[in-house]
């Protein structure tokens, strides 16, 4: 029933100064008009809603430019890399809508290379193998208004330098105990040229070479060069990279070998209030049992938007919304809820569940008799057509929308008063029978008005209220997870002083079970997305069986957390 391929009405036109870039260098006529991007994760986790900002970047820029975007896993260090990292981050890629074609790439498919230019970098002096530790080197990096020290190794001898490389590889040196250094400037105040590290020993095994190599090339030293020998013609990356590219660029001009070379273009990265992004504490979140694995629906993972509900189109128009400049900022997270409630309002049903319920008997209503009545599926979509609902003389309706006492213009159901039933008919409330011992409403006993039935020839009888509701004889049973908020501090992650720990929100999650909703929904398949009548957005969760049905809430209806903080 879900629809595909449809545009929410918000619109942004504007052109981002990464395209106009783009424009003029397709103008310029620079690379024969080639357009090649790429897109670099780091398979040490899973990717999260920052990550699609990059991804919409490099594959939207090559779709609309008529380029290309390899996707290249940047997995220099075998440590804390796993092939279980590469398949998630390739499913939620396809998932967000783009495709990388054949060109899917590994850093490691360059370490050859890399290894060969570390050594003709020795050969021509601009690099040596420091046997220092790594603290002590950090200390000699001196400060950005301080020029650092030079190492005692970095006048060593091109030959004793390419000896020690290479036995450095062969695995004779414990982890830490050696570097190879480029030898740059010790006291330019760009710390990133301050004879940075090259290769670093380890022993671990990696995953895609094997026992092969026991020096990793750092990030820094894998990352210009793969888009160099990509033929990457527009390396898009994060503002903290922008004091990278002069050594990126000395790399390149010490490999170059043409007039090439990849233009680095920077823009601010995603930060999300109430959200935390950095992979390391999300690692820490899934490890710690906080939450349930990286897929829970309250995590900021694609995969855990992708359960909760969120579609990719609503992601996609987000990124869109906020889009790219040169100035770090704080996206508010109620965009990306909006952004998902205004593509779900256009895209989903609306359906017939109750949260809380609470029954009610229509006395004049024949105990036998069950009507069909007919529901619009979607009054923002007519091609959407209507559903038939069974109505019976025992519904249950939300408890909350039940008062004994209730206040003035509450315009549900209380004593004495009609509310509608939707698309069905106008009953009213003539008593209810509570459990004295317990103060619980346990029944509510209505009547029901014949000739108000929903259609063409409903009286002209006009209450204030309607009310969504299920048939008790034909309701099915599910398991509903209200999610909230994982956070309850709008910056969880960036006080130094405090643990993101100690801003979880306890309530994040909330199990309802015993909910009641309409028969159609027995066929519900996992990730289908509907609106609940007046409750908000719901999806089906991967752990949903026929006889278990398990429903994810992805958004409520209205922004409940702009009004509260008003
Ligand atoms: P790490 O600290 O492990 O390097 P990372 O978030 O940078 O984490 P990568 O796998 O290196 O993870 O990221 C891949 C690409 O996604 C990079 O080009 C990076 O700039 C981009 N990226 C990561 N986080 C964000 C973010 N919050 N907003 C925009 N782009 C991001
Ligand atoms: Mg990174």
């Amino acid at each position: 029933m879900m629809k595909e391929n449809k545009e929410p009405v918000t619109k942004s036109e504007s052109v981002s100064f990464i395209e106009q870039f783009i424009i003029d260098d397709l103008k310029e006529g620079k690379n024969n008009g080639r357009i090649h991007t790429r897109f670099p994760p780091e398979p040490n986790g899973y990717l999260h809603i920052g990550h699609a900002k990059a991804i919409c970047l490099d594959f939207g820029i090559a779709k609309k430019y008529g380029g290309k975007c390899n996707l290249r896993f940047d997995d220099t260090n075998p440590v804390k890399e796993e092939i279980e990292y590469i398949d998630s981050i390739k499913e939620d890629i396809r998932w967000l809508g783009f495709d990388w074609e054949e060109r899917e790439f590994y850093a490691s498919d360059y370490f050859g290379k890399l290894f060969d230019f570390a050594v003709d970098l020795i050969n021509r002096g601009l690099a040596y193998v420091d046997d220092q530790p790594a603290d002590v080197i950090s200390e000699q990096k001196g400060t950005p208004t301080q020029a650092g020290i030079e190492s005692p190794f970095r006048k060593r001898p091109v030959a004793e330098n390419l000896e020690l490389f290479y036995r450095m590889n062969e695995g004779e040196f414990e982890e830490g105990s050696r570097v190879l250094r480029a030898r740059i400037d010790m006291t330019t105040p760009n710390m990133h040229m301050r004879d940075p590290i090259l290769y670093r020993i380890i022993k671990s095994p990696h995953h895609r070479t094997g026992d092969t190599w026991k020096v990793y090339p750092m990030y820094d030293f894998a990352h210009g060069q793969s888009d160099y020998f990509e033929g990457i013609t527009h390396s898009l990356c994060t503002l903290e990279f922008e004091v990278h590219r002069p050594l990126y660029d000395w790399f390149i001009d010490q490999l170059k070998t043409n007039d090439y070379r990849p233009r680095q273009i920077e823009f601010n990265r995603l930060n999300l209030n109430y959200t935390m992004m950095s992979k390391r504490k999300l690692l820490e979140l899934v490890q710690e049992g906080r939450v349930n694995g990286w897929d829970d629906p309250r995590m900021p993972t694609l995969c855990g938007l992708r359960r909760r509900g969120y579609p990719p189109e609503a992601i996609r128009r987000f990124i869109d919304l906020i889009g790219y400049t040169k100035v770090e900022a704080i996206n508010d997270v109620s965009l990306l809820e909006h952004a998902v409630r205004e593509d779900l309002n256009i895209r989903t049903p609306r359906v017939f569940g109750v949260l809380d319920p609470l029954k009610v008997v229509i006395t004049n209503y024949p105990e036998d008799k069950v009507e069909e009545v007919e529901i619009i599926n979607n009054p923002e979509d007519e091609s959407m057509g209507t559903r038939k609902v069974p109505f019976s003389n025992e519904v249950y309706i939300d408890r909350e929308d039940f008062m004994e006492n209730p206040p003035h213009k509450f315009f549900r159901l209380a004593p004495g008063t009609e509310v509608r039933l939707k698309g069905a008919y106008i009953i009213k409330c003539e008593s209810f029978r509570k459990n004295e011992k317990t103060g619980i409403i346990e029944e509510v006993l209505c009547t029901y008005d014949p000739a108000t039935r929903s259609g063409e020839h409903a009286s002209e009888k006009k209450v204030k209220g309607t009310l969504h509701w299920v048939s008790a004889n034909h309701a099915v049973d599910a398991e509903v997870r209200l999610y909230d908020r994982l956070f309850n501090h709008e910056d969880p992650a960036g006080r130094k002083d405090d643990d993101y720990r100690k801003f979880l929100n306890p309530d994040s999650l909330k199990v309802l079970k015993g909910c009641k909703l309409e028969p159609s929904l027995r066929s519900a398949k996992h990730l289908d997305k509907f609106q609940f009548q007046r409750l908000g957005y719901f999806c089906v969760d991967y752990d949903s069986k026929p006889d278990h049905l398990i429903f994810n809430r992805t958004v409520s209806l209205k922004d409940t957390w702009a009004k509260m903080n008003k």
